[in-house]
């Protein structure tokens, strides 16, 4: 249930986390609980690439190149798709994968204006761990892992019966690497978002940190 509002200000959050802290299917899964638009920078990107937009073909442009998408550009998008949560059935949004750094959070503010951050706390040995535990089926992408969400019959996908993969992005030292990128890059947006922020321990069960996190959003 959706406790009834004081105010009509659409409540605005921002998930950050370190990969494998689950902040995409919680983000995800929330969102949908509280009708809010889930916003993920990723999925903006694709999008715009597919409708061949005129932003679109910029996108495409730098990523083809394999340079960084420019953050005026990322921020135009996320200007695009804000304005469309205030004037639409959603009751606000969650948004995922942005901002990375406290340049880009700068950026935000003068978009919009967040009301919480939940930051999905997460010890590096957990991470690691079900990071390195990921499976994928080479044929559907279908996405296991050994610790969390086993196949049903030994490393097999269910649809293909194809022997799972482990990708090269899940071994272990590139775990560790992607972790200390992350770290660098978004522990400063913490005292970015100081008075918004709420620390979830992320390294429990999945249920256990959906409960918490959902009620932090509320
Ligand atoms: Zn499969």
């Amino acid at each position: 249930m959706v406790e009834p509002k004081t105010e009509n200000r659409k409540p605005k959050i921002i998930f950050l986390g370190p990969p494998g802290s689950g902040k995409g299917t919680q983000g995800n899964r929330i969102a949908k609980e509280f009708n809010l638009d889930f916003i993920s920078i990723g999925d903006i990107l694709r999008e715009e690439i597919k409708k061949e937009s005129e932003l679109g073909k910029k996108v495409r442009s730098y990523v083809e190149s394999g340079a960084l998408v420019p953050d005026e550009l990322i921020l135009e998008l996320i200007r695009n798709r804000v304005d469309n949560v205030d004037n639409s059935e959603y009751e606000g949004f969650i948004l995922d994968g942005f901002p990375r750094t406290v340049e880009q959070a700068n950026g935000l503010k003068e978009i919009t204006e967040i009301d919480k951050v939940i930051y999905l706390k997460c010890d590096t040995e957990t991470i690691v761990k079900r990071l390195s535990a990921r499976r994928i089926c080479p044929k559907c992408a279908r996405v296991y892992n050994l610790v969390t969400n086993l196949p049903q019959e030994d490393e097999l996908c269910n649809d293909c019966g194809v022997k799972l993969e482990h990708r090269v992005d899940d071994c272990e030292s590139v775990i560790r690497d992607r972790i200390k990128v992350y770290e660098t890059h978004t522990l400063p947006l913490l005292d970015f978002y100081q008075s918004q922020l709420r620390v979830i321990n992320a390294d429990s069960d999945i249920e256990e940190v959906y409960c918490t996190a959902k009620n932090n959003c509320k």
